[in-house]
């Protein structure tokens, strides 16, 4: 039996973008607020898609008394547009940050003022200073679009050293790949705490399609045995939170410094994990 003290959780949405969405998203946000989550985030759409529903949803979370961390991405912005946001994160108290990239919807000509995260992260800390929490994005199966592992880790390790507090990771489901990713990026001196992110099966065909466009490992018995349950809707759900259950077990009792669900803005799933692992 384990004595291991559960770590902080957090949790991720996407904003909204009907009225429908903004009510459910409120009861989402009121029924993860019982585990008492160190924050939510919201992401931000590509090229600036979501910059006012994202702002919109940040303030609403935030409203209703819980820490929110808005997402923000750089590349197609000037570094004008960057501070204006930042300018207006600051007057609504906001001091917590997913800093990244992003990726240009295609077709999109200019890449702005910011090639990479790591000079978004710099930008934040030397116009905002040093009471700002910077989260950044690491990959443990490494970034879909970096040929050489060896120089994803340089460019993360970069990334963390221009100024970044913490890592939030994209979902995996080899936590060798995390553990080994963690190990091998405090070797090259990132220190900073590495917080998986983890994604419920809240819809099997759809997790393998993001997984296979971003690099992702589904476990081969996992594919099979899913695909297998064709649409027995019960077992899907029994064995995706065994599955996920069991991952989040073996990071937490190796010393994972907390729990970062995707959401997907349903809270069901995320619930029960947190039942089940007796986080918050
Ligand atoms: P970077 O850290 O800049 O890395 C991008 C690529 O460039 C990598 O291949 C890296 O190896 C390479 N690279 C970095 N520095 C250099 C350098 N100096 N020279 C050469 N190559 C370099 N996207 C959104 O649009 N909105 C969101 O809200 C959002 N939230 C996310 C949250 C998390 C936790 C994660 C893991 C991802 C999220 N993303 C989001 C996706 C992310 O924007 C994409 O994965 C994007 O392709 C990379 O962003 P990054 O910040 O990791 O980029």
């Amino acid at each position: 039996m384990s004595t291991t003290v559960s770590p902080p959780v957090s949790f991720e949405f996407f904003p909204p973008n009907t009225p429908v969405g903004d009510a459910k998203l409120k009861d989402v946000v009121q029924r993860l607020g019982e585990v008492k989550p160190e924050f939510f985030s919201v992401t931000y759409g590509a090229g600036g898609a979501t910059r006012d529903k994202t702002l919109a949803t940040v303030s609403a979370i935030a409203l209703a008394g819980f820490e929110a961390a808005p997402h923000l991405s750089c590349v197609g912005s000037t570094r004008e547009n960057i501070a204006e946001i930042l300018a207006t994160y600051r007057t609504q108290g906001i001091r917590r940050i997913v800093a990244l990239r992003g990726d240009l919807p295609s077709g999109t000509a200019t890449a702005g003022e910011f090639r990479y995260a790591s000079e978004l992260v710099s930008f934040i800390r030397e116009t905002q200073g040093p009471d700002w929490h910077i989260e950044v994005a690491a990959y443990p199966e490494y970034h879909p679009q970096q040929r050489y592992a060896a120089r994803d880790l340089q460019h993360y390790v970069h990334k963390v050293k221009a100024g970044a507090s913490a890592a939030i990771t994209q979902f995996f489901f080899n936590s060798d790949a995390y553990f080994h990713f963690v190990e091998e990026t405090q070797r090259l001196g990132a220190e900073v705490p590495v917080v998986p992110g983890i994604m419920p099966f809240h819809n099997f065909g759809r997790i393998a399609q993001f997984a296979a466009r971003d690099g992702i490992e589904i476990p081969r018995w996992v594919t099979l045995k899913m695909e297998g349950f064709h649409d027995d809707a019960a077992s899907i759900r029994a064995f995706g939170l065994d599955v996920v259950t069991k991952l989040c077990e073996r990071l937490i009792s190796g010393g994972a410094p907390g729990i970062h669900f995707y959401t997907m803005n349903q809270s069901e799933l995320t619930l029960e994990l947190c039942r089940r692992l007796k986080l918050g």
